[in-house]
């Protein structure tokens, strides 16, 4: 049998040449509602697929995936910006700030007045999804020199964060709900904390060769790194702003 879409000659179920199913025959209603459905359900799979594992075994799913288990995973970014959207519009839904604006708030208060807090803290706070998206590099530089050496080059630790980022929204969205129904001071410091906690997770299930110590020190060193740098790129935003009035 030669296959209908490149001509190579099939055995089995898929073309080898070009990736075609082999048995495709003419369109009608019925296959096309057939494919439409196995589309939604292929892209429903891997979101729910990708989602269940990162609950489950967040650390060994993501080195699977690093060493090539990809297809039936949600792409990192994808999944990143996915749940960031969804926080950001279930804390405005529920009528809650996001971790992200109670942050900036209490930096813009402890400056001088509320008044002068530069556009673009404002444009941080209203831009919830990229915001995240612009702090995964700054969070993967602090993480991949903190495990400087254990095998991970830059851009696998950027598909990491974006997973562990996306999954922390999910934690921040739950607790989201849960401040607005129960309430109380309990909320405002216990997402964060499981947030990092879920990161360390991560970190210690991804490098399970490693001394168990030194994974502990070199998460809690990212971390540090990260704030350092996170606080130095919001002074320097701050100065630019300053200067460009
Ligand atoms: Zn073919």
């Amino acid at each position: 049998m030669n296959c209908k879409n490149c001509g190579h000659i099939v055995e089995g179920e898929y073309c080898n040449h070009c990736g075609q199913k082999s048995n495709v025959g003419r369109i009608t209603l019925s296959s096309l509602l057939n494919e439409l459905i196995e589309d939604i359900f292929q892209i429903d799979r891997g979101f729910f697929y990708t989602l269940f594992q990162l609950f489950t075994r967040p650390g060994k799913s993501i080195r699977e995936y690093l060493n090539g288990k990809r297809r039936k995973h949600f792409k990192p970014i994808a999944y990143l910006i996915t749940f960031s959207t969804i926080y950001f519009i279930m804390s405005k839904m529920v009528g809650q700030n996001t971790w992200m604006d109670d942050l900036i708030s209490g930096f813009a208060e402890g400056g001088s007045n509320e008044e002068e807090m530069p556009e673009i803290l404002t444009w941080f706070s209203k831009n919830y999804a990229y915001t995240t998206l612009l702090l995964i590099p700054v969070f993967s530089f602090a993480s991949f020199i903190s495990f400087w050496g254990a095998g991970k080059n830059y851009i696998e630790h950027l598909v990491v964060n974006s997973y562990v980022t996306g999954q922390q929204a999910i934690i921040y969205s739950i607790f989201t709900v849960l401040k607005k129904f129960i309430g109380g001071e309990l909320f405002e410091l216990l997402p964060v904390v499981v947030a990092v906690c879920y990161a360390i997770l991560v970190f210690w299930q991804l490098f399970d060769n490693g001394n168990r110590m030194k994974i502990l020190l070199r998460s809690l060193l990212t971390y540090v790194l990260y704030l350092i740098l996170s606080l130095g790129i919001l002074i320097v935003i701050i100065g630019i702003s300053e200067i460009t009035k």
